[in-house]
């Protein structure tokens, strides 16, 4: 099963020897005003934070549970600050401007999830100011993936890996002893021209080479669930409420799932407020929490487990996710696989709608046919 991903040629494509990777990580630390990279954490895990040095940074690693993405969106945030002055109107003052930031070792579902916010944010008859200045300062240096970090990965189904096809500005795919560096955009020039004495030309046999070993990488994911065809499924409202009844009953409603999700964009606002000066802050809300939906008057639309766990999935998997932003809600980074106690991450939500929910492949009612269909295309690995 496939769906459609946007497919953007690289500027250039580039080869860099395995034995040169850590100068040329020396080269990129200075670039920015800070570093991001995957290290080494307690208890072995690893995780996105700051480098100062390129033998911090991990080069072969399971992703981490929060994204780099969250550099992206952080979990909290003071979109505007304002002081407060008796008797006077507040005064509102923009955040401070972003500082630059490399994000290196970012794993293609991650680029593909960046990519969903991007026109999650940006995307709309309205642009989010304070994301669009963090976007701004960001480059991100990708790290292909040319087999699963783990049984968890299934980017191979919604096409978000295992290489990144667009939104990185550098990418790097391991080889047998070289890296072949493709740069995407304008912005992954200067990297490339500051390493440039490590960089030489890619001939079109390496080029080759790589498509060659992503093909074999795709049989080597644990293909988890169909989400074309649970696309279709719940586009077309083809799933029966007792699935919904009994996924719900198995939900803590923790909002672990949509917590770690790099592609869930749902946030909160509150007002902080300490010795007269105040800060509007965003924060990570999850559609799995109870009060999420509760409105002022105190009617709440989703107020039990299975219309929560149905609005959920509904969201990921429907045609007008796909629609609006050229994938379904998941790109597939195993992450709610990896934190569901009650073991019902999206993988096995698409496959239970998938094997609870019935044909519509001739109903006319369906809304999203085409953007199903399209989604569908290639389908027929499962
Ligand atoms: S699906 Fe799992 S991780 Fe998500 S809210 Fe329910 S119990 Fe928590
Ligand atoms: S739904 Fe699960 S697998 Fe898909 S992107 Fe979100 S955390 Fe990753």
């Amino acid at each position: 099963m496939q769906v459609e991903q946007e497919h953007n040629r690289p500027l250039r494509t580039l080869v860099l020897r395995k034995d040169d990777i850590r100068k040329f990580i020396e080269l990129l630390i200075g670039a920015a005003d800070h570093f991001i990279a995957p290290r080494r954490a307690l208890h072995d895990d690893v995780a996105f934070a700051e480098v100062h040095s390129a033998d911090e940074v991990e080069l072969d690693y399971e992703n981490s549970l929060i994204s780099p993405a969250s550099y992206v969106l952080p979990q909290r945030e003071a979109v505007f600050t304002y002081a407060m002055t008796e008797g006077q109107a507040p005064e509102v003052k923009a955040t401070p401007e972003p500082e630059s930031h490399i994000l290196f070792g970012v794993r293609p579902c991650d680029v593909a999830a960046i990519e969903y916010l991007d026109r999650f944010f940006l995307g709309g008859e309205f642009a989010d100011d304070v994301y669009a200045r963090r976007r701004e300062a960001k480059t991100i240096v990708a790290l292909a993936c040319i087999e699963p970090q783990n049984e968890a990965c299934w980017c191979t189904c919604s096409n978000a890996g295992p290489v990144a096809r667009s939104g990185y500005d550098l990418q790097l795919t391991p080889m047998d002893d070289v890296y072949l560096v493709e740069v995407g955009t304008e912005r992954g020039e200067p990297l490339a021209h500051l390493a440039h004495e490590l960089l030489e030309p890619a001939d079109e046999k390496l080029v080759e080479e790589r498509e060659r070993l992503i093909k074999e990488a795709y049989p080597k994911f644990e293909r988890r669930g169909n989400i074309a065809q649970a696309m279709r499924w719940m586009s077309g409202d083809q799933t029966p409420e007792e699935l919904w009844e009994e996924l719900g009953a198995k939900c803590f409603s923790c909002g672990s799932c949509s917590l770690v999700c790099p592609v869930c964009s749902c946030f909160d606002t509150h007002e902080y407020v300490e010795d007269g000066v105040g800060a509007r802050i965003r924060c990570w809300d999850s559609c799995h929490f109870p009060g999420y939906s509760l409105e002022a008057s105190g009617f709440n639309p989703r107020e039990n487990e299975a219309e929560r766990m149905y609005h959920y999935a509904h969201h990921k998997l429907c045609g007008d996710t796909f629609a609006k932003y050229g994938r379904p809600g998941c790109v597939g980074c195993g992450r709610c696989v990896q934190v569901c106690s009650a073991q019902i991450d999206l993988p096995r939500i698409a496959q239970m709608v998938r094997e609870e929910g019935w044909s519509c492949k001739d109903c006319k009612a369906c809304p999203h046919a085409d953007v199903t269909a399209a989604a569908e295309k290639g389908d027929g690995e499962d």
